[in-house]
């Protein structure tokens, strides 16, 4: 019964992917309207990628103030104020969060506050709290992201966790237990474990963060270890039992049954992409057997008119490809050629030490036949690296034998997640080892690692023999 409003590009969801696909979609001409249930900036901002790193800077801080003796700095007693940290951890995200408002409001682009319903391929409709509004669009980018995936056995509760729940914590847990050992459970984890608790950490696989190099996880493994995490391998959670102040947690490993008591449970064993409540159906827009939405290499469902991005579809569920598929579908709007394509996407856990991936690993250079060399430098060898007494890890190049053009690098040290964009300018632009070889670095940088891989990819390396 209401009259529509007309809108010329509506966004449904401001995460990562849906703002950023709002301003470039305004930055090329179009009228953007933008509608979110929640807060602007979506998981990323609020809930995932921002508050985590700050969590995992206050743990690297704590951690490194009570062990820094080997280089003659010892301190009296480290007092942690865990509440002023949850407190700084939120100035940054409402820092960020505001400035999302300030860049799409700079864009002219309106923002809508409420939940979407797809009514048809050209309606939604969109609620709030008081009202209901339908909008007309001409083109709609879908960004509703994901959300935790709950185990019938372990109920969301005070005590047992999303990673929403791990991030809010009033206190750090005297022990922690998370199961599953991916990227966001190994980052809480170790974040929690550098802030003083006793975390165990329950993986069903034979080892954790199991999509990177097997050499990468051991270092992390050990780093975990050698900080009074236990972590239980090929370990199946059974359920939990809530005490007076506490958890009680059963799981299964080789066919026995273990306990282990903590104050929380930290569950992170997948995302669930949030296709399911929208309507998308009625829009004509179809999903695969893994509810994502299937579209083309211009982020196009099966609806013309409508595009998806960012957890919603295939392929990591990481901020940066969410944001980098937004430009995309703008611009697909628009007209432009612009088409998706993942070669140089990175892939980025920040544990200790952080890894960094890009591009192919031998493995799958070996796999796809290549004709491959793969090159070792090792952190231990860097003057920065040791300076900076973080020098555990190593970099590998993977080059195409006959004219050394950069396949992909893997990253296991510090500051790997800056230090891969150096590798995803290589790959995207098409660069040989000889071109990077050729690259004069700053010294001493962690940066003249790539410069030696690169080196040692030419059999020229100087700090190795
Ligand atoms: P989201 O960020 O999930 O945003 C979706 C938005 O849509 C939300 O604001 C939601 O309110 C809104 N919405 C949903 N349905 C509707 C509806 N029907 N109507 C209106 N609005 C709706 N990625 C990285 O790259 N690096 C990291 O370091 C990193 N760390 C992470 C740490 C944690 C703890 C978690 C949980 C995730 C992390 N991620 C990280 C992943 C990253 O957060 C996601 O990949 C990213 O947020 C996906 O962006 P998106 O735009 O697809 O959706």
């Amino acid at each position: 019964g209401d009259f529509p409003v007309e809108v010329d590009t509506l966004v449904i969801g401001s995460g990562p992917g849906g703002y950023v696909a709002a301003i470039r979609a305004a930055q090329l001409g179009q009228k953007v309207t933008i509608v979110d249930k929640g807060t602007l900036g979506g998981v990323c901002l609020n809930v995932g990628c921002i508050p985590s790193k700050a969590l995992i800077e206050a743990g690297h801080r704590y951690h490194d103030a009570n062990n820094s003796a080997d280089m003659g700095i010892s301190v009296g007693e480290v007092n942690l104020d865990f509440g002023k940290v949850q407190e700084w951890k939120g100035s940054v995200v409402n820092q960020l969060t505001s400035g999302v408002e300030g860049l799409l409001k700079g864009n002219n682009v309106d923002i809508v506050q409420g939940e979407a319903f797809f009514v048809d391929d050209s309606t939604v409709r969109i609620m709030d709290e008081k009202s209901s509004q339908t909008y007309k669009f001409n083109n709609c980018i879908v960004s509703t992201g994901s959300r935790p995936i709950e185990l019938p056995t372990f109920k969301w509760s005070d005590r047992v966790l999303s990673s929403t729940g791990a991030l809010a914590l009033e206190e750090v847990p005297e022990k922690l237990v998370v199961i599953g050992g991916g990227y966001i459970g190994v980052e809480l984890g170790s974040a929690y474990s550098n802030l003083g608790s006793e975390v165990t950490i329950l993986e069903g696989e034979k080892r954790i963060l199991s999509g990177f190099e097997k050499q990468m996880s051991q270092l992390v493994s050990k780093r975990l270890k050698k900080n009074n995490a236990t972590i239980h391998t090929e370990a199946m959670a059974k359920g939990v039992e809530e005490t007076e102040n506490g958890v009680k947690v059963t799981f299964e490993v080789k066919g026995e049954t273990q306990e282990v008591e903590a104050d929380y449970v930290l569950v992170t064993v997948g995302r669930k992409p949030n296709t399911d409540e929208l309507g998308l159906e009625q829009a004509g827009v179809e999903l695969d057997d893994k509810g994502l939405v299937k579209i083309d290499d211009q982020c196009r469902t099966s609806a013309e008119n409508i595009y998806a991005i960012g957890d919603i579809v295939p392929g990591f569920p990481l901020a940066h490809k969410a944001s980098y598929e937004g430009k995309v579908a703008a611009e697909a709007i628009s007209g432009e050629a612009s088409a998706i394509d993942y070669t140089a996407i990175p892939a980025v856990v920040f544990s200790g030490p952080e890894l960094a991936s890009v591009g192919l690993t031998e493995e799958e250079a070996k796999e796809q036949g290549y004709d491959y060399v793969a090159s070792k430098f090792p952190f231990a060898a860097n003057g920065r690296a040791l300076s900076l007494n973080d020098s555990e890890g190593f970099m590998k190049m993977v080059t195409r034998k006959d004219d050394g053009l950069v396949l992909g690098v893997q990253i296991a040290g510090k500051n790997a997640s800056d230090m891969i964009s150096e590798a995803c300018v290589a790959i995207e632009s098409g660069m040989t080892a000889e071109d990077l070889a050729l690259t004069i670095h700053a010294h001493p940088s962690l940066g003249e690692i790539t410069m030696e891989a690169a080196e040692v990819a030419l059999g020229l390396p100087i700090h190795m023999v």
